[in-house]
């Protein structure tokens, strides 16, 4: 017999919810209800799931079952337009969300300029392999940088319009686990260590709490979302794809318009290449040789380059999907022109692009952010290399909401001072 005390709705998919209701003595209709009311109208209460009886809503309430929707805590507002939410979950721990009103500077379709940029390139590749000549001859990276230009004035048109108008083409950044075990020396999550994962449930309820704060809904509303907050979700790798199987199915966020990123578990990219739903995948290369790597990652003494690489050359890439790798540039570590050119060599013949991120800074992490000729060389040597790279910008620095950064700066400031 179901303990419908320990219940949290939010979290169940279909069957769950079904055999719940049945449970109840109730017809198995009831499960759509409460489907429709937890992911689509996002209640935050039993008693608000308006579609069921006074009776029910009582009978489930006083049996102790709840939706166990996270609650937003706190919100910290970027210059940019960016927002960082503290959400609190029921136990008390915390987790970070970002909400970035156009895009999250990187991946295609998410607003950006390196997002736009990206998806240039994406159509352009599909329609070389199409056959069909692209819609411009001109120099490709001239003719991409005036599109971006021109869209940039239409974002800044957009800023001007009152929330919940103005969310064409936004991103979410959720979090996997409170806090992270992978210990990445450029990240200030790493800092706090990992305290716990994520329920299915705790993952899809950031992305309710967002949409709901910023009144917005997909599919009307062209939402991105991105695994890339606190936490390696391949860490919590059952959570982490019951929750995109929920985000797809039941909140209807289109499976193209994620991303999962990876410092590299290999097993976990094995097993995600079999999923029927799995979000785009990003892996986070940021050095090119072992030796570097093992130095700003450890987890690279346990899954090294080359079976990373070997991973993400087996991974199964549908039609008009590339794999991102994702390099964090360190000022004087890895960013020089000769490790420029090592990616280069380690990527050579994958359906691939690079993300470059230049470090957004923090305390506790001692490396430097490389100026921007750094960057732009870096990118230039990839380019001619024929590997797509893009600039992300950084999203909410001043709030500690970019990459790298999410990372409940109040406290680990705090444990510092002391
Ligand atoms: S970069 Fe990602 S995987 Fe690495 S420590 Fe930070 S949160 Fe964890």
């Amino acid at each position: 017999m179901l303990d419908l005390s320990q219940v949290a709705l939010l979290g169940l998919d279909r069957t769950e919810l079904k055999s719940l209701v049945e449970s109840t003595g109730e017809p198995a209709y009831r499960a759509k209800q409460l489907l429709e009311a937890i992911y689509r109208q996002r209640v935050e209460s039993v008693e608000q799931i308006s579609t069921l009886s006074q009776d029910l809503r009582g009978r489930l309430a006083a049996k102790g079952v709840t939706v166990g929707a996270p609650r937003i805590e706190k919100r910290f507002v970027s210059q940019d337009g960016t927002v960082r939410y503290l959400i609190a979950c029921v136990d008390g721990q915390s987790v970070e969300t970002v909400w970035m009103p156009e895009g999250d500077g990187g991946e295609a379709g998410d607003g950006s300029e390196a997002g736009e940029l990206a998806e240039r390139f994406e159509e352009r590749l599909s329609l070389r392999t199409s056959g069909i000549k692209p819609r411009s001859q001109q120099e490709p990276i001239a003719a991409l940088k005036r599109d971006a230009g021109q869209r940039q004035g239409q974002r800044q048109r957009l800023n001007q319009r009152p929330q919940g108008q103005n969310q064409g083409r936004s991103t979410i950044c959720i979090s996997s686990q409170v806090g992270c075990a992978v210990d990445c020396q450029f990240c200030l999550t790493a800092l706090l260590g990992v305290k716990r994962n994520l329920t299915a449930g705790e993952i899809v309820g950031q992305v309710c709490a967002v949409l709901k704060e910023q009144k917005v809904s997909p599919p009307e509303n062209r939402i991105n979302l991105v695994f890339m907050g606190m936490g390696e979700p391949f860490l919590n790798y059952e959570n982490f794809v019951k929750a995109a199987r929920l985000l797809v199915e039941e909140v209807g966020i289109a499976e193209r318009r994620m991303t999962v990123s990876t410092a590299g578990i290999v097993p976990r990219i094995h097993d995600f290449a079999k999923e029927k739903i799995r979000p785009k995948l990003a892996i986070s290369l940021n050095a090119p040789n072992d030796e570097l790597r093992t130095r700003i990652m450890p987890l690279n003494k346990k899954w090294n380059l080359e079976m990373l690489m070997a991973a993400a050359r087996a991974y199964p890439l549908r039609t008009r999907e590339w794999i991102t790798f994702e390099y964090v540039l360190l000022g004087g570590v890895n960013d020089a022109p000769e490790n420029a050119k090592e990616v280069s060599e380690l990527l050579r013949g994958m359906r691939c692009k690079v993300n470059l991120i230049a470090l957004n800074p923090g305390p506790g992490v001692e490396f430097t952010t490389p100026g921007m000729e750094r960057v732009t060389e870096f990118q230039a040597i990839l380019r001619e290399a024929g590997i797509p790279a893009f600039v992300r910008r950084p999203r909410g620095r001043d709030i500690y909401a970019a990459c790298g950064q999410l990372k409940r700066t109040v406290e680990i400031a705090t444990a510092q001072e002391r």
